[in-house]
């Protein structure tokens, strides 16, 4: 199944000159979804993985679905002052400015092997920030798993040299 049908390109948004993918048509199909999900299951699965770890909001979409299916346990990661319990954060930078993410500090044990997932690699700025995150907290990032990368933006750059795959470059 070619998965690039089902992601849409939207000129100009959010800001004039950009062009943001989409990936709301790939959702609201229930096969598209489905092979999605297989897909990242059979690929993914080179990483060692105790838990999947993914941020809000996209990222949960695709990470919990795939927990489900590799029967592993899923992590949230968040924007601060989200969650109930003791965090433990990291800032991280963005092409313009800087944000940051937290996570439970009991979600992930020393020496755990973590799989991240999120739709869409860009600049890299996230998944660096995941990554940090999840090391804080004493884990091991055995893989990243994206939808899509933008290969045009070399996010790989941001990476630190952790395995990751795609299924769709843009
Ligand atoms: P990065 O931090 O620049 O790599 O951006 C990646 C994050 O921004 C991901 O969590 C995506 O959800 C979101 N993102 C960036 N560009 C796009 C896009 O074109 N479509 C959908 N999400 C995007």
């Amino acid at each position: 199944m070619d998965l690039r049908k089902y992601i849409r390109d939207v000129p100009n948004f959010p800001k004039e000159g950009i062009v943001y993918f989409d990936i709301t048509p790939l959702l609201a199909d229930p096969a598209a979804f489905q092979y999605t999900i297989d897909m990242m299951a059979e690929k993914f699965s080179d990483y060692k993985a105790d838990k999947i770890a993914a941020a809000e909001a996209r990222g949960f979409i695709f990470g919990a679905p795939l927990a489900y299916k590799l029967g592993i346990g899923f992590v949230p990661i968040r924007k601060p002052g989200k969650l109930p319990y003791d965090t433990v954060s990291v800032s991280y930078d963005l092409e313009y400015g800087s944000d940051s993410l937290s996570m439970h500090v009991d979600a992930v044990s020393a020496g755990e092997d973590v799989l991240l997932i999120d739709d869409v690699l860009a600049t890299g700025g996230t998944a660096e920030g995941m990554i940090k995150l999840v090391e804080k907290a004493g884990g091991i990032v055995s893989g990243i798993g994206f939808l899509t990368e933008l290969g045009f933006l070399n996010g790989q750059s941001k990476l630190n040299g952790v395995p990751n795959c795609h299924l769709v470059t843009l």
